[in-house]
């Protein structure tokens, strides 16, 4: 097997078992913890269980890896968190039968590391992407990317409510799920998020037909992504009406798979930096199904500066023939500074 397929091997693995983690945590929302993080967004143990699972299954099939992820254990190892703890331990336990307590924390800790940078191999986690998008029983991902030299080299999305079919609405939930995994060169591999999953569909993003105009994406969330520039741009570039909203990079899958044309992350707060974990695993898998991914004045990302996309301001993901429309309007609306 080659090196790309192994680790893409890997990654199918271990986002399939955090998928499956994350859909049981989610089936009992009532009973879900969250905990208010520092910069005020939310964490579940629904976060924290994917985490540990994605490292251990990372740490049995590759050895040694350096994992920069979202979590860290040092919340759930205070003593007010005891309950949350045993409730994360228990949620591993569902796909990691002998956890222990230690084990867990020790996994949640692999994927503590620091990114290197520049140059060198290490993998990006976000174990719930769209956390808000999970608390409200809706879209969300698991995000897995590989990033050699600043540059995504293998995806994986898992994004466990999204279904196959384009007629189940983004609000319904889909039992079964889908994931994406792309590798730099190779394509994009589409399959349900469960462990005994169909076997893997190559995808391709189909044409862009201008006769429809241009189907966007974008946040739910209003302070993630500009929805007012959003509207502009679309109306000067040719949108097909309101944009379709969902959390998560659910979002670059959905245009990958020709569902949209285009996925637009306008800047809402000046000095807003982009976290890698956030974009590289959707970002291959859009850029290998055919679609062109860049920033909002179309500079590629550049995920070889650390945790953030500090060269880049927001993200524009679209068809081939459309990002460039899109980068264009966003310039001539005067638009393409924003964040700055
Ligand atoms: P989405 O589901 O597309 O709305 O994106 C969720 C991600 O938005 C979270 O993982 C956060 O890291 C990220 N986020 C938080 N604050 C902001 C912000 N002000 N602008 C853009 N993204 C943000
Ligand atoms: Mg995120």
């Amino acid at each position: 097997m080659s090196e790309l397929h192994s680790l893409l091997d890997a990654t199918r693995d271990a986002v399939a078992q955090a998928s499956v983690v994350c859909r049981a945590v989610q089936r009992d929302l009532n009973g879900i913890r969250s905990i208010t993080k520092d910069d005020k967004s939310p964490v579940t143990i629904a976060d924290f269980a994917s985490q540990a699972i994605v490292a251990k299954v990372l740490r049995d099939r590759l050895g040694s890896v350096i994992l920069v992820g979202e979590e860290g254990s040092a919340t759930l190892r205070q003593p007010e968190y005891a309950g949350h703890l045993q409730a994360v331990v228990d949620a591993a336990r569902l796909v990691w039968n002998d956890a222990t307590t230690d084990d867990v924390l020790a996994a949640i800790d692999l994927g503590d590391a620091r990114s290197p940078g520049a140059s060198g191999a290490f993998w990006t986690l976000d174990p719930i992407d769209g956390t808000k998008g999970f608390l409200r029983g809706e879209q969300y991902a698991v995000s897995l990317a590989y990033i050699l030299d600043g540059k995504v080299l293998v995806g994986g999305l898992g994004c466990p409510n999204l279904s196959l079919d384009f007629a189940r609405s983004f609000d319904d939930p889909d039992p079964r799920g889908s994931i994406y995994l792309a590798a730099k060169g190779m394509g994009v591999l589409e399959t349900t998020a469960e462990l005994d999953h169909a076997d893997p569909k190559k995808i391709t993003r189909p044409a862009f037909n201008p006769a429809t105009g241009i189907r966007a994406c974008e946040s739910v969330e209003s302070a993630h992504s500009d929805h007012s520039a959003s509207h502009k741009i679309l109306a000067h570039a040719g949108g097909a009406g309101e944009p379709a909203k969902l959390d998560s990079q659910a979002k670059y899958a959905v245009v990958a798979r020709g569902q949209a044309d285009a996925y637009l992350r306008m800047p809402t707060k000046k000095g807003y930096v982009e976290k890698i974990w956030d974009h590289a695993a959707g970002a291959i898998v859009a850029s290998e199904a055919g679609c062109a991914v860049s920033d909002i004045t179309g500079a590629p990302l550049d995920f070889g500066q650390g945790e953030g996309l500090s060269n880049n301001r927001g993200i524009v993901c679209a068809a081939p023939g459309v990002q460039p429309r899109l980068v264009s309007a966003i310039r001539e609306l005067g638009l393409a500074s924003a964040g700055m």
